[in-house]
């Protein structure tokens, strides 16, 4: 069985909250499926957290795709051409990159059952053309595609990332680059970026001395991933503009590097240029 996301292990779908493993759910409006739970887009109003699973914002699969259309199908209150169907609508994003999969997955399932109940799904992510073709393409189903937009601009509500550490952060969670640069475009630029680099190498070393301190750090290639994606975000943003201080920690003090921060801001207030700095990022 192979999955877009990682799948749990049985140990870990019975580690779950109750209402976590429960896959199908009876909602006044219909049956809901959701075997893919984990988001990295963190709107504060997700309704995640009601299932015990605010922590997670990595998707990841309860079920194989098969094994969820199974059990919706057989749920007792599942009637084939009536029951209205929502997928993934309480815990991901179902055109997030490595959940998409998923989504249509399970929406050719249904239709090649030439079932023809209504199926809602909602997202707030990006659709392609390729994506609309694919849905187009369903012959039986009665899909209806709902955009989320709210026009909120407080990002405590829906965070915009704007620093360079989200931005790699959420790289490494799978979603879209561009799509990151895209809900960034209005961010205010920091008067300056301070990236605290080092070898991969070492800094794999630290982590192995010290132990991760979040889940992000886990893999063994971690290091060697952030770094690659750093090295490209920065590359971006000093294209775009930005004034970066890269101070590469690898043989460095912690002394050291806050005097090269502090003397580095001096020289700001001294120029008139800017007064604080606005992104600053400890690599390890
Ligand atoms: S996109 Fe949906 S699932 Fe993801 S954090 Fe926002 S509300 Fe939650």
């Amino acid at each position: 069985m192979t999955t877009a996301v990682p799948i749990l292990t049985p140990e870990q779908v019975r580690a779950l909250p109750r209402r976590a493993r429960e896959v199908v759910e009876y909602r006044k409006s219909g049956l809901s499926l959701n075997h893919i739970q984990g988001c990295p887009l963190d709107c504060a109003y997700c309704i995640r957290h009601t299932y015990g699973l605010w922590d997670q914002r990595q998707p990841r699969a309860v079920l194989s795709d098969e094994e969820a259309v199974e059990q919706l199908i057989g749920h007792r209150y599942f009637m084939p051409h009536v029951t209205p169907l929502q997928l993934f609508n309480r815990a991901t994003d179902p055109f997030l990159p490595q959940v998409k999969k998923h989504t249509f997955a399970v929406v050719d399932n249904l239709d090649h059952r030439g079932l023809r109940n209504h199926l809602l799904i909602i997202t707030r992510y990006r659709v392609t053309d390729r994506d609309c073709e694919q849905l187009a393409a369903t012959r039986h189903l009665r899909l209806t595609l709902l955009f989320t937009y709210s026009g909120i601009e407080d990002r405590r509500i829906e965070p915009y990332p704007s620093s360079v550490a989200a931005l790699v952060m959420q790289q490494l969670d799978g979603v879209d680059p561009e799509y990151l640069w895209r809900i960034n475009a209005r961010a205010i630029r920091p008067h300056l970026a301070v990236i605290l680099d080092a070898d991969p190498a070492v800094v794999a070393q630290r982590l192995r001395d010290r132990g991760p301190h979040n889940r992000l750090q886990k893999p063994p290639s971690s290091a060697h991933t952030e770094w690659h994606h750093y090295r490209e975000v920065c590359q971006r943003v000093t294209d775009a503009g930005w004034t970066i201080q890269r101070i590469d920690c690898s043989a460095t003090t912690v002394a050291d590097v806050a005097h090269l921060v502090r003397q580095r801001l001096q020289d700001f207030e001294t120029s008139g240029t800017g007064s604080g700095f606005g992104v600053s990022h400890e690599r390890d």
